[in-house]
């Protein structure tokens, strides 16, 4: 009938949906659910299988190796259905919302924050990039706290899928808010790989530290040119109270060729996460 297209019987079985939306994103809407078994929360990922046409076993097969990932700050995947119409995906439940949220609301972060969110992301970058999978899409719209509160733990979420569900042209016809986080090699491209994620981190970093991305234009177009020229300044006016190991290590992360740009391991290795970890200058 008609319901078992919609949502399958085993999902249905052993977990309740809810009617709320945590969040929506540009291939999938994600809802609220209940394990019935554990009581437990989750997120659940609804993507319809018309936006990945002619990639749902990709997708599947993916999802399949991204069950066996499992770090502090990476969005583990517990549960998969598949239907007719659409791909079901249990994570997770992160409910302490985006990084981009929290950076709007806050402008920019201090040092030893900025730092603490940082090496978090490090480290699931790493993790990840010790597994070969590549994330390919990281912004603080794909970052999100574990809950609310002192201290949260950040988690990626969107792993992997990337890769997958978007291509090129999906990058650049991305509808929602500016593609600013993506590495020159991707637009140019000449083949990409894990640097690609770095160089995403070091645009989060910036970012964090400031207030305002490295890489601007009044279009998409002009945007684009900005980062295939890999230019970037640390403006005094925002930047002089901000301390030379951290614009150091963004220098190794916004490193134009792939090849020399500094890796997840030894990002973490940078002295910046010891020093500010020690000083809270506030900034802004
Ligand atoms: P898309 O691949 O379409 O971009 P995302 O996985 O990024 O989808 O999810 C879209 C939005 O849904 C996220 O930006 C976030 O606000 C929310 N969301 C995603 N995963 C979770 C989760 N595990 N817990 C809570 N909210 C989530
Ligand atoms: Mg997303």
């Amino acid at each position: 009938n008609q319901r078992d297209e919609l949502y399958p019987w085993a999902l249905e079985k052993y977990y309740t949906v809810s009617k709320k939306v945590l969040g929506t994103g540009s291939f999938a809407v994600v809802k609220l659910c209940t394990d019935k078994r554990t009581g437990n929360q989750y997120a659940l990922k609804i993507i319809n299988k018309k936006s990945i046409q002619g990639r749902e076993t990709m997708l599947t097969t993916e999802l399949n190796v991204l069950k066996k990932v499992d770090h502090p700050n990476v969005v583990a995947l517990h549960d998969l259905f598949e239907t007719k119409n659409a791909v079901y995906i249990i994570t997770d439940l992160a409910s302490g919302g985006e990084l981009f949220t929290e950076l709007l609301l806050q402008r920019s972060f201090t040092e030893k924050d900025a730092a603490h969110l940082i090496r978090q992301v490090l480290e699931g970058v790493a993790y990840l990039h010790d597994h070969e999978i590549v994330h390919r899409d990281l912004k603080p719209e794909n970052l999100l706290f574990k809950d609310k509160g002192e201290n949260p733990r950040l988690m990626i979420t969107d792993f992997g899928l990337s890769k997958i569900l978007r291509n090129h042209n999906d990058v650049l016809m991305t509808a929602c808010g500016t593609p600013g986080y993506v590495a020159p090699e991707v637009l140019r491209q000449v083949g990409h790989g894990k640097p690609v994620d770095l160089w995403s981190v070091g645009v989060i970093m910036y970012t964090l530290l400031c207030g305002y991305a490295p890489f601007w234009g009044e279009n998409q177009a002009a945007l684009f040119e900005a980062i295939m020229l890999g230019k970037y300044e640390f403006e005094d006016e925002y930047w002089s109270n901000i301390s030379e190991l951290a614009k150091d290590l963004i220098r190794q992360l916004l490193t134009y060729s792939p090849e020399n740009r500094i890796t997840a391991h030894q990002a973490l290795l940078h002295p910046w996460f010891k020093s500010a970890a020690n000083v809270d200058l506030l900034h802004n």
